[in-house]
């Protein structure tokens, strides 16, 4: 089926109400879309610059009035309810669909996925029972990570196993939960690339970028990412693989480790936008933001290409207080997300420091 393009005027409707349903919505208004959010929060970061309904994920009644009011459907979270997808696709499309949420929310789906295109991940295996964590540990050892199957990000969700006397007070951390025990990885850095791809298939990549994480929290993003053409290629070229794979259509971020060689082990994928591609809003002909917009719309990509070498910092917490010192620095684009209250590790906002020019 080919896909009619959304001319601007359309409405996108997007599923969450966070700070990357915001700057989405910001980069739609710039191309003359409407977006409606749909969030169960009164005063998102997302609700404040564009419409809004305030409903449960759950609220079929209201599920249905969003899809009637919107042309395209988009997520900014992954922590949905899958089946609000498949509703929502009965009615207009939905990119990314469902069953690439459903696997990208469960770490053992994602990593049997990759596995099974090829893609290495560190060694893991899925535990659901004292006894398979037992087994898993004799596996695998004890320089590895218990993660929930679910429910894990920045790091939450996570238990370094000591020992394997640990197994018994490790499983209990689970609570029931179903998890994964995965091989510690001793990186030398932490990259990710971001890809998009659009229903008939064309791919978009961005450069890769070096992550740096403070307590399981990205920090900083290094652009471009050190180690060189070979190992940029070599990354790219796993993000394409992915997307392809999956016929994603919207944009996808995969972060992975680098080995001392300079082999990859893919770590998890984000089938929306992510912190580590803020820097496109600044340092990269089209942002990250309009780049799934373009998607949405099933417009001509936009240019990849980086304009600068940028750092991206994450403002934590009390760090947005350092809003005014940050807008005197000359090569310092701030971005701030409205949040109403500031609490330890939340993400208030970021600023990308433009360095070196590249020339074309
Ligand atoms: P995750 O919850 O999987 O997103 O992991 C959060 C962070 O924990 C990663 O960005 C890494 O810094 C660290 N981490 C996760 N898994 C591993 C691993 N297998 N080996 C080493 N570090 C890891």
């Amino acid at each position: 089926m080919i896909s009619p393009i959304l001319k601007p005027g359309s409405t996108i409707g997007i599923l969450g109400g966070g700070q990357l349903g915001r700057m989405t919505a910001l980069a739609a208004a710039r191309l003359g879309y409407n977006c409606l959010i749909y969030d169960p929060a009164s005063n998102s970061p997302a609700a404040q610059v564009a419409r809004h309904i305030q409903a449960d994920f759950h609220d079929q009644q209201a599920l249905e009035t969003f899809a009637n009011e919107v042309d395209v459907v988009t997520i900014e979270f992954e922590n949905l309810p899958v089946n609000a997808l498949e509703f929502l696709q009965r009615y207009k499309p939905v990119r990314p669909g469902p069953k690439i949420l459903a696997i990208a929310q469960n770490r053992i789906a994602e990593k049997t996925f990759f596995n099974q295109i090829g893609i290495k991940t560190a060694a893991w295996r899925p535990v659901n029972s004292l006894a398979t964590l037992q087994q898993a540990i004799v596996e695998i050892g004890t320089t590895a990570l218990l993660k929930t199957a679910t429910m894990g990000y920045d790091g939450k969700g996570q238990f370094h196993i000591k020992s394997p006397e640990a197994a018994e007070s490790a499983f209990a951390f689970l609570q029931g939960k179903e998890a994964i025990l995965e091989a510690f990885v001793p990186f030398s850095m932490e990259i990710a690339v971001t890809a998009a791809r659009t229903h008939d298939g064309r791919v978009a990549i961005y450069p890769p970028v070096q992550n740096h994480h403070k307590n399981n929290i990205l920090d900083r993003t290094i652009v471009p990412a050190p180690g060189g053409p070979a190992l940029h290629k070599k990354a790219m070229l796993l993000a394409e693989n992915a997307v392809s794979a999956l016929a994603l259509e919207g944009i996808l971020t995969l972060e992975m480790f680098v080995l001392k060689n300079g082999d990859l082990r893919v770590n998890e994928m984000a089938p929306r936008p992510h912190n580590s591609a803020h820097w496109t809003q600044d340092g990269c002909m089209c942002s990250q933001f309009e780049q799934l917009v373009r998607v949405l719309a099933n417009l001509p990509l936009g240019l990849t290409t980086r304009t600068h070498d940028v750092i991206m910092q994450n403002l934590l917490g009390d760090a947005v207080h350092q809003w005014q010192e940050i807008l005197q620095e000359p090569n310092a684009i701030l971005h701030l997300y409205g949040k109403d209250s500031i609490k330890q590790g939340r993400k208030m906002g970021h600023v990308n420091r433009l360095l070196r020019q590249v020339k074309a």
